[in-house]
């Protein structure tokens, strides 16, 4: 379907055959790739085209990769390798068949609270393993940057969402498939371009001698962390009901209402989610840092905590 030969070649780049575009950005595009050796099989390949970008953007770019490379987690996407043209860089991937967690949340119109759970959770998990193990902080986390590997089939039990105009169309059934017992699969964070390294896995300190730390340092780290931590709040407040907890057509009031942590629960859409789903996401979206949510007490609320059949005698 997809026909080789509309693909772009690039120098360099001979080992991989190119065969499908999965998405873009500002200075890059990203295919499926296969290997033409055999060994590897299947990759995500980005190519960032270079010459567009100055040598800051450049500097970016390798410390992306930097960061990467020293990262090793099931909910991460992992690095394969890296090469460079004249006018490229390529960054090859580890790939995720189901592509962005949103086009997901877009299909499904919400995801249901067990759904929600699965997914949180796995960011959750790479998310702790950022802060407490790698001293690494991500500061792009949302549904565009989480990938999934698709669970293999399983007999669906995500209900489907009634659509307005539903009434009057012929009924497809119940379930949705791809969304089975066993989740969506595996989340992936990708995306590593505007993180950061907080401390050095080395050395365990930031940047220093141990006990010689700064106290603004030391909060310096805690505020950043606490950044993804806002992030995950929004990830699954739009995960529960489809829509993000902050939007405005205007960027200046859109600015104002997150700088006030101006949300709500809107009804009716939040009128069937759990209060403690609901309590869990104000801890995160709370405007002082110091007292949002850290990845720690996140893992430990009682809505994560919770079991699939518990959500459901609740219910
Ligand atoms: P940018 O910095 O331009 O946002 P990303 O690394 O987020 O670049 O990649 C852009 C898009 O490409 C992603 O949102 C996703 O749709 C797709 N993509 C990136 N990496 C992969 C991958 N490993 N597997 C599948 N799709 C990917
Ligand atoms: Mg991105």
């Amino acid at each position: 379907r997809h026909s080789r030969s509309k693909m772009p070649q690039y120098p360099g780049l001979d080992r991989w055959i190119l065969l499908e575009k999965m998405g873009d950005g500002a200075f890059s595009n990203v295919y499926r790739a296969r290997d033409s050796t055999g060994q590897l099989g299947e990759v995500a390949i980005k190519v960032v085209r270079k010459f567009e970008m100055n040598s800051n953007q450049r500097a970016n770019i390798l410390k992306e990769v930097q960061i990467m490379r020293n990262l090793d987690h099931p909910n991460i996407v992992k690095l394969v390798d890296f090469s460079e043209s004249r006018q490229y860089y390529y960054i090859i991937l580890e790939l995720c068949p189901g592509g962005e967690l949103f086009h997901q949340i877009v299909r499904l119109t919400y995801f249901s609270e067990d759904l929600s759970r699965h997914v949180i959770t796995q960011v959750a998990n790479a998310i702790e393993y950022l802060h407490e193990t790698s001293g690494v902080v991500h500061r792009d986390i949302k549904p565009e940057n989480l990938l999934f590997y698709p669970a293999p089939f399983v007999p669906s039990t995500h209900p489907k969402p009634k659509q307005p105009g539903d009434e009057d169309k012929e009924d497809e059934g119940d379930f949705i498939p791809g969304v089975g017992a066993g989740g969506i699969g595996t989340i992936k964070i990708a995306d590593f371009g505007l993180s950061k390294v907080i401390w050095d896995s080395q050395t365990m300190t930031p940047c220093g001698t141990v006990g010689y730390t700064a106290p603004e340092i030391v909060k310096d780290e805690r505020y950043s962390k606490s950044v993804d931590m806002w992030a995950m709040g929004c990830v699954l407040y739009t995960l529960l009901c489809g829509f993000p907890p902050f939007y405005d057509e205007s960027i200046q009031v859109l600015t104002e209402k997150v700088a006030r942590g101006q949300y709500t629960f809107l009804s009716p859409w939040w009128d069937d989610i759990s209060k403690s789903a609901q309590d869990l996401i104000s801890h995160l979206l709370t405007v002082d840092p110091e007292k949002r949510y850290t990845i720690k007490e996140f893992l430990a609320h009682p809505w994560i905590r919770q079991t699939n059949e518990e959500t459901t005698a609740a219910a």
